[in-house]
């Protein structure tokens, strides 16, 4: 299997490349329900490791090849940060980049440690993986290695975010009929309050899944994305069974209202607004009531004077 994945085009980070630690074998110290992987036993160490100038020489043939790459994505069949080598890693992708970004995606189980956060801070943008605030949640839904404690989680992103100066992405994915509910949305809210992350991604499952769970509609996330606070970016990512949504019709106050509560992408507003009431928006875009802003190469509509980065 390759170490070099891609030139992936992502509409939120541009031409990715994406770089696996974990060729061929899943090596992650959770087993979420939700995995595109197979079902496997949760390692708290890698038992496969490649050495990081294999890995590095991967990256330089694949720089050379493809001169265009906006981000190189970190990333494994299972976790990038039990990677013994991550410290070298990054030292060598820094030395070899040039004006590429680099992006790493982690479910944060080992944060807590100094030295993971030393790797993490050499990263532009950290994307971390919290699908629960609540530890009976968490263990139903990512299934961890028993030396995982969500608390030490919590503390170390807590302590990461006061010292990261990059964009600190979390990841909420959304299974249904496990952190479905509105109260673990408000626990997940009263923690996100603290961490004050640069955007929160609320997705559900888009890939077949390890177990048999099943994903949420996208109106369930709309009415999930409400219970946290109006001042934390929510991003909706997954748009699944929009069959059952009408486009509504609202107000140019209630437009106002709306997005003060949550500010919307443009493709949500495609998907609730109906054609008079997108007019309306952009009437209220003309007059200087709304703006469009863009978040870490994701746009909103929100009204003019209101925050939602940090
Ligand atoms: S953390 Fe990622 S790789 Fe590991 S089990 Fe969960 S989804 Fe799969």
């Amino acid at each position: 299997m390759s170490i070099i994945f891609g030139p992936i085009p992502s509409r939120r980070f541009g031409k990715s490349l994406g770089i696996d630690l974990s060729p061929g074998t899943k090596q992650c110290n959770f087993d979420c329900v939700y995995c595109e992987l197979d079902p496997a036993r949760p390692m708290n160490h890698y038992e496969k490791v490649l050495e990081p100038h294999s890995v590095l020489d991967a990256v330089e043939q694949a720089l050379r090849e493809h001169r265009d790459i906006d981000v190189l994505t970190v990333t494994a069949n299972g976790e990038p940060i039990l990677y013994p080598h991550l410290p070298e890693l990054i030292e060598g992708l820094d030395a070899i980049r040039g004006h590429t970004r680099t992006l790493i995606l982690s479910n944060a189980s080992t944060i807590h440690r100094p030295e993971i956060q030393r790797s993490l801070m050499r990263f532009d943008m950290v994307k971390l993986s919290l699908d629960c605030a609540t530890p009976t949640c968490f263990k139903r839904i990512d299934r961890p290695h028993n030396d995982i404690d969500l608390e030490r989680i919590k503390k170390g992103m807590l302590e990461f975010r006061k010292h990261y100066s990059g964009a600190l992405i979390i990841e909420v994915l959304v299974v249904k009929g496990i952190n479905d509910k509105a109260k673990e949305m408000e626990a997940l809210n009263d923690y996100l309050l603290q961490l004050r992350p640069d955007r929160i991604d609320l997705g559900t499952i888009d890939r077949p899944p390890a177990y048999r769970v099943e994903p949420v509609s996208y109106l369930r996330l709309r009415e999930l994305s409400l219970a946290f606070d109006p001042s934390l970016p929510v991003h909706i990512t997954s748009r699944r069974d929009i069959g059952e949504l009408k486009h509504e019709s609202y107000s140019e106050r209630e437009i106002l209202e709306t997005l003060a509560k949550r500010p919307l992408t443009p493709e949500d507003v495609d998907l609730l607004f109906d054609e008079a009431s997108r007019a309306r928006l952009e009437r209220l875009l003309e007059k200087g009531s709304l703006e469009l802003i863009e978040n870490h190469g994701v746009k909103f509509y929100r009204p003019v004077g209101k925050s939602i980065d940090k």
